[in-house]
């Protein structure tokens, strides 16, 4: 069977946030609005549906500032699309093999912390993995197929994270081998998020909430009450979250699952998070929700410990990333969560509806 579900998933976001529910119709004449309402559009990018919601501004600004903030996500695809020819990953590409490219500043900082979750994560994270995931065609299910093992020795020949030198100094990214590539697809709807909210505070806005697909970032509150963020059972229906946690101030929280896109084959989850190690998916966790300061990291840790499962995973981030939280649900529908999760934020947990 095949989902394809990022609307439901959008919606019960908005529906738990309440962004459905208070949001202005997009033709609404009037120029400002109580402090109370919230503004809120969404449009098609980076193949999902981003999501944007402004609170406690006069409605014309609140526009502005939503526009800037999808404007900065366009920037970032022109930027970092690995195939468009103005994009510097494009140039890193083709330049595999051959020569040192020169990187944007942005966009290093960014190729640098996936290289640096590749390397924390000992490759379950690996920015060099696009080989693989395209070997399964799970963007476009009808084609879906399963790789020979031959097909996968040969992709996972092209998948190592340690080919990819970086030069701080200079800002020049060097991929050794010619058949190999940088995708920074795992890591783009967390990192279109933290555009987005940089473009809306530019702008003046204090209170808002960007959700690129379900990756969720936050900041201030909702008209003084903390934004409330749903968090989808991985087993259970597209309406049925286990936690809902209360966020408030500049906050990322970020899902990685294998409901997300997945095709059934002979008893077998065949989704979209691989193990760059075996070339097939990830199996030892269902779903894990970051909470971090941002939503790049939020987003490549989300794979990264889901990959490693709960064990190494928590390990992980205790070790490298202390500063963020985990819920973990594991192969067999058990709950881990980091040591200080419920220290540091408000976690209501959902009892199953029946
Ligand atoms: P989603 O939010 O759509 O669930 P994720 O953040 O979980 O996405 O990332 C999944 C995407 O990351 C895949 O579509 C693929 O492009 C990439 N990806 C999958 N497995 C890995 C991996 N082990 N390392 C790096 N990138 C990966
Ligand atoms: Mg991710």
């Amino acid at each position: 069977m095949v989902r394809r579900d990022r609307w439901q998933k959008l919606l019960l976001v908005l529906l738990v946030t309440g962004g459905l529910l208070s949001c202005s119709p997009p033709t609404a004449p009037s120029a400002t609005v109580t402090p109370n309402e919230t503004i809120s559009e969404q449009r098609e990018l980076l193949g999902t549906y981003v999501q944007i919601q402004v609170a406690g501004l006069p409605e014309t600004s609140a526009r502005e500032a939503i526009a800037a903030g999808f404007q900065a996500i366009e920037q970032l695809q022109a930027d970092a699309h690995p195939e468009l020819p103005s994009s510097d990953i494009f140039r890193l590409n083709q330049n595999a093999g051959q020569a040192p490219v020169k990187i944007h500043e942005d966009i290093f900082d960014i190729i640098s912390l996936a290289r640096e979750i590749s390397e924390h994560s000992q490759g379950a994270f690996d920015v060099t993995f696009v080989g693989i995931g395209r070997l399964y065609n799970l963007r476009h299910p009808e084609n879906f197929r399963i790789p020979n093992d031959e097909e996968l020795r040969q992709a996972l020949q092209r998948v190592d994270y340690r080919q990819l030198q970086l030069d701080p100094a200079n800002h020049t990214a060097y991929l050794t081998r010619t058949d190999m590539a940088v995708d920074l697809g795992g890591i783009a709807k967390g990192w279109s998020t933290d555009s987005a909210m940089a473009a809306l505070k530019a702008r003046g806005v204090k209170n808002a909430i960007v959700n690129a697909g379900g990756d969720m970032m936050v900041s201030g509150s909702k008209n003084g009450e903390p934004w409330r963020i749903g968090i989808q059972h991985p087993r259970r229906g597209r309406d049925d979250y286990f936690a809902v946690i209360k966020a408030s101030g500049d906050l990322a929280i970020v899902t990685s699952g294998d409901y997300e896109r997945y095709v059934m084959h002979d008893g077998v989850r065949y989704h979209h998070i691989m193990d760059p190690h075996t070339g097939r998916p990830a199996s030892l966790s269902q779903s894990v929700t970051i909470i971090a300061p941002n939503g790049v990291l939020a987003d490549g840790l989300a794979t990264a410990v889901f990959v490693l499962g709960p064990e190494a995973g928590l390990a992980m981030l205790a070790q490298y990333y202390p500063q963020c939280d985990a819920l973990i649900i594991d192969r067999d529908g058990k709950r881990h969560d980091s040591p200080n999760l419920t220290k540091r934020h408000t976690v209501i947990n959902v009892a199953e509806k029946h």
